[in-house]
């Protein structure tokens, strides 16, 4: 019989949860779903200054929200202490450890482990096969002189305490993996399978940090990205399912997961890739789910007024397609859909409306607006279309004032779609307001 796999995520709390970590969490979880294993929590909190109940509860929400449910009790290291201890007594009865009074200060007598003496060689499941030579491996304290235990004491008898099989975690402990491993070896437990995940870097290969941009899950869950879109970047970075496909749903994501493709060079954060990502997810969504996510961030960003009818409300949010890549870009964008109180771009004024024969053209496009039999896209096109023809004008001096009258804005939607969106009454009433304020 082969033992279950079983993986953990060993937080430690600090009342922020970078990408980095989660990425481990989520790389724990897939592994150990697409295995059909075991996925455990523990809170590494003996740090007792900065794991607050607070700083607990970020680690907890932030799993929550991605939808990375543990199997089992969450165990914290803190309960753990005698046990630690217990082991600890056993090293030094074995002779693998020794006590000590570091620099002689009288304060007390650390533990100290005592390694091998022999070069340790492992297999890392992403960067193949390690060394460290036997000069290059220190003795080590495992229990302070105050009696409490360090982080490589706690952390290897807990994962052998959780039956952990592998154990997959940031770059940042390789070198304390072959502390570990002595450390397994001296008490006699089988050492688990170690796999070390790439750093996550900036557009300059160093490590991603909060001047960097969006460095912590809430940020993300602030700005209004979805669970399902950051989960799915996340597993990207580092790891690819070896065909094409990048977005995928987390069902997808477990199918295909496997140690093997997980990358051993860094990966980089692109923030407009993880925007796109979004879009294709807000895609996925069903309409009303859509336009619930966009309501409440208008709401969030005073907005919103409950006025605006649902079905103009949709129409627009269609009409805006991709490019509503997270639910606050309706509002940071397109507002002027729902007011008639617009700001209008000075720049664009200046340059499209201020233009020399740029109110007459806009004039004329009332004229041609107002006759048409039916107001859509297709219509409003094809008269712009043969309206240019006949004065053997260019497109483009006749879209862009229409579009900065009726949007006080450069950028938007297709013009004609945006059009047939606003209607005649109110597209009519915005060129003629622009007309008066600007002529
Ligand atoms: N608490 C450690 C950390 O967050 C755990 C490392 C590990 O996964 O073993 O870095």
């Amino acid at each position: 019989m082969t033992t279950p796999i079983r993986t953990r995520f060993a937080p430690s709390p600090t009342g922020n949860v970078h990408i980095g970590n989660i990425r481990a969490a989520i790389y724990n979880w897939l592994f150990a779903r697409h295995e059909g294993g075991e996925f455990l929590l523990r809170i590494e909190d003996t740090d007792l200054e900065r794991s607050t109940p607070q700083a607990v509860r970020t680690v907890l929400d932030s799993m929550d929200w991605l939808g990375l449910d543990h199997d089992g009790e969450v165990l914290y290291q803190s309960t753990q202490r005698e046990k630690h201890l217990e082991i600890a007594e056993r090293l030094l009865s074995t002779g693998h450890a020794y006590k000590q009074d570091k620099g002689g200060t009288g304060k007390g007598e650390c533990v100290v482990f005592r390694m091998p003496g022999k070069d340790i060689t492992y297999h890392d499941e992403v960067k193949g096969d390690l060394t460290k030579k036997a000069e290059d491996l220190k003795d080590f304290v495992i229990v302070r002189s105050d009696g409490s235990p360090v982080f490589h004491l706690g952390n290897v008898v807990d994962d052998i305490t959780m039956g952990v099989t592998h154990v997959i975690r940031g770059d940042d402990h390789v070198e304390n993996t072959f502390k570990h491993i002595a450390m397994y070896e001296a008490i006699g437990a089988p050492v688990p399978k170690f796999a070390h995940l790439p750093m996550i870097v900036n557009a300059q290969g160093k490590p991603y940090s909060k001047r960097d941009g969006d460095a912590y899950v809430g940020e993300f869950r602030e700005k209004g990205f979805l669970p399902s879109a950051l989960f799915n970047s996340l597993a990207l970075l580092g790891w690819s399912p070896g065909d094409d496909r990048e977005v995928m749903t987390r069902d997808e994501l477990v199918a295909a997961f496997t140690l093997d493709r997980v990358r051993s060079a860094p990966s980089q954060l692109d923030m407009t890739k993880l925007l796109w990502m979004n879009g294709q997810h807000l895609k996925a969504l069903s309409p009303e789910d859509c336009a619930a996510g966009c309501r409440e961030a208008m709401q969030r960003q005073g907005l919103w007024n409950d006025a605006i009818d649902p079905a103009y409300f949709r129409a627009v949010i269609d009409c805006m397609g991709e490019r509503i890549r997270l639910f606050t870009d309706l509002g940071d964008n397109a507002a002027f859909f729902f007011t008639e109180d617009y700001p209008y771009d000075e720049k664009s004024v200046r340059k499209r409306l201020l233009k020399e024969g740029a109110l007459d053209i806009l004039r004329e496009e009332l004229a041609l607006l107002e006759a048409l039999p039916d107001f859509t896209a297709a219509a409003s096109d094809a008269a712009l279309h043969a309206f240019a023809e006949k004065t053997g004008r260019g497109m483009g001096d006749l879209v862009h004032p229409l579009r900065v009258a009726v949007s006080g804005t450069g950028v938007g939607p297709g013009l004609f779609e945006m059009l047939e969106v606003m209607g005649r009454d109110r597209v009519l009433s915005r060129i003629r307001r622009t007309l008066s304020r600007f002529a």
